[in-house]
């Protein structure tokens, strides 16, 4: 019974620690929330700065705007 306080505290003591790292900021790569687009041939879904954008939609690669614009 004594050990298994022990074990809550420490488990407790953990969730804790995780709490505190959640809380501070994650760094990120590019500043700003990644904003997600789906291909218009495919559905892949791509951040919006490597898309490629097309007269009737965004697309994942030059191959799938090819292959739906034509
Ligand atoms: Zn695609």
């Amino acid at each position: 019974m004594k050990y298994l306080v022990l074990l809550v505290i420490v488990f407790v003591g953990l969730w804790w620690i995780r709490q505190q790292r959640r809380v501070a900021p994650t760094p990120q790569n590019k500043s700003g929330p990644q904003i997600m687009v789906a291909c218009a041939h495919c559905g892949t879904h791509i951040p919006d700065n490597d898309a490629i954008h097309g007269t009737q939609g965004v697309y994942c690669s030059p191959a799938h705007r090819n292959s739906h614009e034509s």
